[in-house]
């Protein structure tokens, strides 16, 4: 078997001169081979920078297009392909953005390899340690408590324990976030679990320790992202201190760069996206890594289904694997691009067992929402 050719599809909800929110767009990945079988991958990256990474002319050894290394090659060798793409854009790679387009790739060489040996990929990593796994429900809170108190009611009513709120103004205004927790923990009452995401916005240590200290009495699960990611020494200082778990991790790619934020600043969670970290392979890595350092592994997702199927594959097969991030966007990329996208059954998701990652792609909405130049 060889791999005969790449598509890179762009899509995105909004026009490209509106702005765009979490979830509205994406870039996702066909890889064709001479036998007939596609494997499809996607990464939560910027899609124009990632298809530029995949689609670009070589100009030399180490900074090369990752189509061009990959056109030829039997993609049940992904192992070696990783190692090769890795090596072949270390120029302009290494981490960051070349990551995310290798994780898309790679997801995409275990689709096909599953399909090729005709079982779901969780059997391919081993075998699945679980059928169901409990979810948490994220969603991005608006500017009227009307319309937050709705989003909460419908996310209890699928049966979730578990839920995270972030971004929109959060963590930007001590009493706002006081003032939505309250109307959250009243909807909720006190046996749902709730965390907060600051997406890196309080300022330093010693700001986020008093931000910790008023908003104590809500019994938060965990804190994610509460500094800039290089406060290094704060994030350490925090997660020592504050009484509160501290999680993160979704923007770092390589197990290098995991190790080092495991290493310096011992967060209880960590979080890789897996259409960023390195893909399934990668993921295996830091799914290791967290447990040499003694931290849950509860992945970063939200994104179309296809992350969501990569990553229910990776954490049934993962020893630890034991809670996921389910997206609450109301974007079609997200609910309609994947047709048999994975459901949230009373606060679970049901392990796919169809061969490779299982999903069927939507051609309409492919159709409807792709950029095009
Ligand atoms: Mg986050």
């Amino acid at each position: 078997m060889k791999i005969i050719e790449i598509e890179t599809i762009w899509l995105r909800v909004p026009p490209l001169n509106e702005p765009c929110e979490w979830g509205e767009d994406a870039l996702i990945v066909r890889i064709h081979t001479d036998t007939g079988l596609v494997g499809v991958g996607e990464t939560d990256s910027s899609p124009s920078v990632v298809k530029a990474l995949i689609e670009m002319p070589a100009s030399h050894e180490t900074c090369q297009g990752l189509r061009q290394l990959l056109i030829g090659e039997n993609p049940l060798e992904i192992d070696r392909l990783w190692k090769k793409m890795v090596r072949g854009s270390e120029y302009v790679g290494r981490r960051g953005a070349a990551i995310h387009a290798i994780s898309a790739l790679d997801i995409a060489l275990w689709d096909i390899a599953g399909q090729h040996y005709g079982v779901p990929v969780h059997t391919l990593l081993g075998g699945k340690h679980r059928d169901r796994i409990a979810a948490y429900g994220t969603f991005i809170p608006k500017p009227d408590e009307i319309a937050n108190r709705h989003i909460v009611r419908e996310l209890m009513a699928q049966g979730l324990k578990c839920i995270k709120l972030g971004g929109g103004g959060f963590g930007e205004d001590l009493s706002a976030d006081k003032a939505l927790l309250k109307v959250i923990r009243e909807e909720i009452g006190e046996d749902v679990k709730l965390q907060i995401d600051l997406v890196g916005r309080w300022r330093n240590y010693a700001n986020a320790l008093t931000q910790c200290d008023a908003l104590r009495d809500f019994n938060l699960n965990w804190i994610e992202e509460p500094l800039p990611s290089d406060d290094s020494e704060g994030l350490l200082r925090l997660s020592q201190q504050c009484g509160i778990r501290v999680s993160g991790g979704e923007g770092l790619a390589t197990r290098h760069e995991f190790k080092a934020f495991l290493a310096e600043t011992r967060p209880a969670i960590v979080q890789p996206d897996i259409t960023r970290c390195g893909g399934i392979s990668e993921m295996r890595h830091i799914d290791e890594l967290a447990r040499q350092y003694g931290a849950q592994l509860v992945p970063h997702g939200f994104s179309t289904g296809i992350l969501l199927a990569a990553t229910v594959h990776f954490m049934a097969a993962s020893e630890a694997g034991e809670l996921i991030e389910y997206s609450q966007s109301d974007s079609p990329l997200f609910r309609d691009l994947v047709k048999n996208l994975i459901p949230l059954q009373n606060g679970y998701v049901r392990v796919p067992d169809k061969p490779g990652l299982g999903v069927e792609l939507d051609e309409e909405v492919i159709d409807r929402y792709r950029v095009r130049f």
